[in-house]
């Protein structure tokens, strides 16, 4: 058993708009996932940031028209998405099987931070969404308390999610590559 310090998880959940609050598309078919999860897989979209919430309404519309019109996906990939205006916008939820890592769709939390952080870090009000997310998912029993948290490249040969923001992740609780 190691003890070395760790960032403590925030406590409480963040602003999290609902799909029909932030005006994403219903969607077309839907797998029940069981929970609580073991894994929580962290993505960036590698897209446009966005740090107000009409700009990141209108990314998070963009990453769901592109996997749902060019993908065929059922609806945006990712459980949640991220903004770097610090809220958190519902993809498929806590409860539905994503599209985000193969092997890893049926028992994981898929989270996307807008943008691209191959050379830097998502701001601190996106970094503090991601990890209160985590928080209140362990809190209300989606998340088991014992999860592991992985970047995308750590399931998938891909850069998700980039190496600035990877690197950063290394560092928070229960990270295991
Ligand atoms: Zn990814």
């Amino acid at each position: 058993m190691q003890n070395r310090t760790e960032i403590q998880l925030p406590k409480g959940c963040p602003t999290i708009l609902t799909k029909s609050q932030w005006g994403g598309r219903a969607p077309t078919c839907r797998t029940a996932m069981s929970t609580p999860v073991p894994y929580v897989i962290i993505h960036h979209t590698e897209g446009t940031a966005c740090s107000s919430q009409s700009a990141c309404v209108s990314q998070a519309k963009s990453v769901q028209n592109y996997h749902m019109n060019s993908n065929g996906w059922c609806d945006v990939g990712y459980s949640f998405l991220v903004g770097e205006d610090g809220r958190v916008y519902e993809g498929r939820g806590w409860t539905s099987v994503g599209a985000h890592a193969p092997d890893y769709n049926k028992n994981s939390i898929g989270i996307s931070v807008m943008g691209s952080f191959t050379s830097k870090n998502p701001n601190t009000a996106a970094l503090n969404a991601v990890k209160s997310l985590i928080s209140c998912g362990v809190s209300k029993g989606y998340i088991k308390s014992t999860y592991t948290l992985k970047g995308h490249r750590n399931v998938t040969a891909t850069d998700c999610p980039g190496n600035t923001f990877y690197n950063t992740l290394k560092s928070w609780p229960r990270f295991k590559a």
